[in-house]
């Protein structure tokens, strides 16, 4: 059955024309591969929701890039790989994009060091499903779209649950970021390799990938490398935001509504697989090569904006100066884009496996983002994709009322940054929403406690 997206999902923003004005000027376009070998990585030891890895080696070890240098911590957990070949220089806490201080391996490189090659390929269709998932685990692969849950815990389901659907997000999540497009124009069939591998593993029907209309090249390099199956589709979705959300991907191109209140996509019949982590996993299944690079758009205020292929560890501080550093006075600067990016309190913060942009706004940029009162309005509530009340979560949580918070599910919040980008009050209500959540998790962990 050809598919089609409705392109519709609860709530959503489409951008307004300043932004779209801001777009043009931010726009990154460009048609090679553009390397950064950074002299010195900091490779953190916490990348991935679940248990912190732990560090295989020491200061002074001598590491070859792909070499193993944390163990996971549990199941729900990863590997992590060094990122280029030199010597550990130090294990330190060091500060991740949050602000806390990570357990993070320092490695400098060895310019002399011979180049590793992964280019030995196997066949994945001759490997069994535990193999392929065990793959996938040594190689360290988190949700790449910006989730970081470990993939081979995700790919590890529960024999009573038939996935009928492979659904690949190429619906990039956020506005000005380009690392996703690239990486299709780029290498479609590492993608849809990736795809098959986890049809394979769940036995599915058919492969959706879903890619926003914006981006026709990326459609054409994956219809191209698509054409040869008959059971994969490229479905072009609408570019309204955030269409690359699970939830709402899964409303717009299946018509499924997932419970916003702990639901997952699989217990639906669909597995999500952001298009980098598909790509990721045809690598490790048919290389062996760890996650230890990717793609990531440093765009803004910055000289030269373009989208980087960087070692896992690459501080943001060495990447801006490799694009050329500030335009102007930088006022803040965003790992991940402007709807859901954090703020970074050093320039001394290491990329990740997630780490898909870097944002640099300037003084000029961020004068639109002065906050005033409410004036009641409801837009934030008309936006939300999971059909929360913004203004009112933001009221309790100014008010310290986590209770009430939970009463309007603050934390079934996706993060997403709708509410703030058409609040006309400027009020940080995603920040504060998610806020509320962590304070929700911990009344919950304390009348666990307490029972
Ligand atoms: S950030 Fe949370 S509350 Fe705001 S629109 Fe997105 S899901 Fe809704
Ligand atoms: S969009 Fe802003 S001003 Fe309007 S109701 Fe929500 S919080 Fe208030």
């Amino acid at each position: 059955m050809k598919r089609t997206a409705s392109g519709k999902f609860t709530g959503g923003i489409i951008f307004s024309p300043s932004t779209k004005a801001l777009k043009e000027r931010w726009n990154v376009q460009q048609e090679k591969e553009i390397y950064f070998q950074p002299d010195r990585v900091y490779i953190p030891l916490q990348q991935q929701i679940g248990a912190p890895s732990e560090a295989v080696v020491e200061k002074g070890d001598v590491v070859k890039q792909g070499d193993l240098i944390g163990q996971a911590g549990g199941f729900v957990g990863a590997t992590i790989h060094a990122s280029i070949s030199g010597t550990v220089k130090k294990i330190v806490d060091w500060p991740d994009a949050s602000g806390n201080q990570v357990p993070t391996v320092v490695i400098q490189r060895d310019k002399n060091a011979p180049e590793v090659s992964f280019s030995k390929k196997d066949n994945y269709q001759a490997l069994t499903k535990e193999e392929l998932i065990q793959r996938v685990s040594d190689a360290g692969i988190v949700g790449m779209g910006g989730a970081t849950f470990p993939t081979h815990v995700k790919l590890t389901v529960d024999d009573d649950i038939t996935v009928k659907s492979i659904v690949l997000n190429g619906a990039e999540c956020e506005p000005f970021l380009e690392a996703d497009a690239l990486l299709m124009e780029n290498e479609s069939q590492r993608i849809i390799t990736g795809a098959k591998i986890a049809q394979k593993i769940f036995a599915a029907e058919e492969i959706l990938i879903a890619i926003e209309t914006d981006k026709p090249e990326a459609i054409a390099a994956m219809q191209k490398s698509a054409a040869e199956f008959t059971d994969v589709q490229i479905v072009p979705v609408p570019t309204n935001y955030p269409q690359g959300g699970e939830k709402q991907l899964l409303e717009s191109l299946l018509q499924i509504e997932v419970a916003i209140d702990g639901g997952l996509p699989v217990e639906a019949g669909a597995y999500l697989m952001n298009v980098s982590t598909s790509a990721a996993v045809a690598s490790a299944v048919e290389n062996k090569q760890p996650l230890i690079s990717r793609y990531c758009t440093v765009s803004g205020d910055v000289r030269q904006k373009q989208t980087v292929i960087f070692p896992i560890g690459t501080l943001a501080g060495d990447i801006i100066d490799f694009c050329g550093g500030f335009d102007g006075l930088p006022e803040k600067i965003l790992m991940g884009g402007p709807m859901m990016g954090k703020a970074l309190a050093t320039l001394d913060v290491p990329l990740t496996k997630s780490s898909n942009g870097l944002i640099i706004i300037g003084k000029k940029s961020n004068e639109a983002f002065e906050e005033s009162p409410c004036i009641r309005c409801n837009l934030c509530s008309e936006v939300c994709p999971m059909r929360l009340e913004p203004q009112n979560i933001d009221l309790f949580y100014r008010q310290g009322n986590s209770k009430r918070c939970q009463d309007l599910k603050a934390d079934a919040c996706i993060n997403c940054g709708a509410c703030s980008y058409v609040c006309p009050a400027r009020r940080d209500l995603a920040r504060n929403i998610t806020a509320a959540a962590g304070d929700i998790k911990k009344l919950i962990e304390e009348a666990k406690e307490s029972a």
